[in-house]
């Protein structure tokens, strides 16, 4: 520990100011989404096996829902562009525009140089449980992935049923890749249903109990085309321990909902951003 200065305190008592003020960005019309939501019919469902991923699509306009069936259970979500793989979702920028934990209203956004909606979040059951006395909540975005990299740092062993491999197969499956080219899109997730925080005394991530219960759901809108690979953790509710097979895991069933044709109006997919990538030459 440093010898503070004179004026430690009043350096620290300065107010912060928000990084993104996000007021002018383009708002989500939840209530057209909510309006087609209503028309859709399902037209797709996957089951998530424990320890395990699997891949969805859903084009854009189309609606996807993630649910907790059988017991509590936490999802690691990688979600691409459908036709391009290299657009992909960008766990930080998400986190630095919307909150370390997303829910209704807020989106997923890609990586550089599109960064533009991929998918908003039209209802989330678990929304009532904002933020804990922990600084605890859910859907969270500051965590990465449970990986079998990390495990062999702090543990030494060679799991195979981590997040990262679950994608990473799941990927491969889908995408017709090999493991190694699966690997390296595979990116930070969405935690669906998990509850984190960072302690307050030490800055440390950490996780507790999911809240979630069968029949709780997040549900999007797709704003592009995407495909969705999404691993049931081997965590199961994140209580304990992950990265093993210790903890009582359960499946996750993703649904995909189609609106009726013309429910959308005008509506369109965003276009990729409008920077004009010439970086000052
Ligand atoms: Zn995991």
């Amino acid at each position: 520990m440093t010898t503070p200065p004179n004026d430690a305190e009043a350096r620290r008592a300065v107010q912060p100011v928000i990084c993104y003020p996000v007021e002018t960005l383009p708002a989500p019309d939840l209530s057209l989404y909510r309006a087609a939501r209503a028309t859709a019919v399902k037209v797709d469902e996957v089951v998530v096996q424990p320890r395990d991923a699997a891949s969805f699509t859903a084009k854009a306009g189309q609606f996807f829902r993630i649910s907790s069936i059988e017991g509590p259970q936490v999802g690691d979500l990688n979600l691409f562009n459908a036709n391009d793989l290299t657009e992909r979702f960008y766990s930080g920028k998400t986190r630095a525009l919307h909150r370390t934990h997303i829910t209704t209203g807020d989106r997923m956004w890609s990586c550089h140089p599109y960064l533009r909606p991929m998918a908003t979040i039209i209802e989330d059951t678990l929304g009532w449980y904002g933020m804990d006395e922990f600084g605890g909540s859910v859907h969270d975005v500051i965590g990465t992935r449970c990986d079998p990299y990390t495990n062999n740092l702090l543990s030494g062993g060679q799991y195979h049923y981590c997040c990262h491999s679950n994608l990473t197969r799941a990927l491969a499956d889908h995408a017709d890749l090999s493991l190694d080219e699966a690997e390296r899109a595979v990116h930070d997730v969405l935690n669906v249903f998990m509850c984190t925080g960072f302690t307050r005394d030490t800055g440390q991530y950490f996780m507790k109990a999911s809240p979630v219960r069968p029949g709780d759901y997040l549900e999007m809108f797709a704003e592009i085309d995407v495909l969705g690979v999404l691993s049931a953790c081997p965590g199961g509710d994140c209580s304990t321990v992950h990265s093993s097979d210790q903890a009582a895991c359960y499946p996750l069933l993703v649904e995909v909902f189609a609106p009726a044709e013309g429910a959308l109006g005008d509506w369109a997919s965003p276009p990729v951003n409008g920077y004009d990538r010439s970086h000052g030459r």
